[in-house]
């Protein structure tokens, strides 16, 4: 049964390209969500990714206490095709025309594969695309409030699985040192723990040296007997082969989909591992750029919103412990009262 609201799919008049666009809620709010500029087998492949990130965004803006709902957008790109940089500016266009045919109940802004520029060039067809560059008035870079939210989600789930969210002297293993991973890297350096660091980039090493950390390769980094794991890379890195191998107590990264499949929630959980839901730890940067742009906060007082993923991720770890759930199903239960709660306050009037 399809689940969402609203699906477009549309061949770009100017571009040729699919161009999709789905709306999984908007129960709370616009439903917000990046478009993908991604290579694809087929555009299928691209409608599930879109349909699956759509939902992930209605958890993740939901759990971060939000007045948005979820969507995503998709630019299906065959893997052999040639993108110029006069395509692209076909395919933004043809972008900003889709989304405008939402009326507002979608708004775009960057994600894998786009830019803050590409959502400028979207602009021109349509007002709800987000996430401009700074020297527009638009919030940027989400690297930066992505890392704040994960160092606090790190503190979360060390308490979870130790009792204490101290991290001086805890052993920390992070898998991707890109925009993320190395902020993160940098900020648990200055708080005292130590780094086992890896990523396919051996240029990272330099950084590793910088902090003090143990490089090793990525394999190893999975394998490592460290307290807690980062995964900064890319998804589907818990998997059933993975998971059995892990030596970890817990894991909290801003990595999308780290889980390959929801089963794998089950097998962490026989395992002990505590596993701080993805969509959760990395929705700094949605809750940094909305306070920005839709709520016209200053950097600062977006920057301090985002340490109100503690309490959503609190409220995920207490939910599993109330009711002997992996937090997986304990973020989909808080999400769906949230929801729900929204949907009586519409029916109410309210
Ligand atoms: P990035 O591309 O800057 O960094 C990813 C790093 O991972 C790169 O250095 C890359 O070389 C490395 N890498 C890739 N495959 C690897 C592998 N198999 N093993 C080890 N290292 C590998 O990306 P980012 O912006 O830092 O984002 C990291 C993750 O967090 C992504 O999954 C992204 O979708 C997610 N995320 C990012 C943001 C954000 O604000 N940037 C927000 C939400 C979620």
């Amino acid at each position: 049964m399809l689940e969402h609201e609203r699906v477009a799919i549309a061949v770009g008049q100017r571009s040729a390209l699919p161009v999709i666009v789905a709306v999984h809620s908007t129960a709370l709010g616009q439903a917000v969500g990046g478009c993908r500029l991604w290579r694809y087998q087929d555009w299928r492949e691209a409608l599930e990714d879109a349909l699956r990130l759509s939902e992930s965004m209605t958890l993740k803006c939901a759990l971060a206490g939000l007045p948005l709902g979820g969507g995503k957008s998709v630019i299906a790109l065959a893997p052999d095709y040639e993108l110029t940089a006069e395509r692209r500016r076909a395919a933004m266009l043809d972008l900003g025309d889709a989304v405008d045919a939402f009326g507002g109940s979608y708004g775009v802004g960057e994600d894998v594969g786009t830019t803050a520029e590409d959502m400028l060039i979207a602009r021109e067809r349509t007002r709800y695309a987000y996430c401009l560059p700074e020297s527009q008035g638009g919030a940027g870079e989400p690297s930066e409030p992505t890392a704040v939210g994960v160092r606090a989600a790190i503190g979360v789930t060390l308490e979870q699985a130790f009792g204490t969210a101290d991290v001086a002297g805890r052993r920390i293993g992070i898998i991707g040192l890109g925009q993320v991973g190395s902020r993160v890297a940098r900020r648990l350096t200055a708080d005292g723990a130590e780094l086992l660091v890896t990523d396919i980039d051996p240029s990272k090493r330099r950084l590793a040296d910088e902090l003090g950390a143990t490089w090793t390769d990525p394999g190893s980094a999975l394998r490592a007997d460290v307290d807690l794991l980062v995964p900064a890379a890319l998804g589907g890195i818990l998997n059933p082969d993975s998971v059995p191998t892990l030596r970890c107590a817990a894991i909290a990264g801003p990595a999308n989909n780290q889980l390959s499949d929801d089963s794998v929630a089950d097998v962490l959980y026989q395992r002990g591992v505590v596993w701080a839901p993805d969509f959760v730890v990395n929705a700094g940067g949605v809750i940094y750029g909305s306070a920005m742009e839709f709520e016209g906060c200053s950097r600062e007082e977006a920057m301090a919103r985002v340490g109100a993923i503690t309490g959503s991720l609190d409220a995920v770890f207490s939910a599993a412990r109330q009711h002997a759930i992996t937090p997986l199903a304990a973020a989909r239960r808080v999400a769906g009262e949230r929801l729900r709660a929204a949907g009586r306050d519409r029916a109410d009037g309210a």
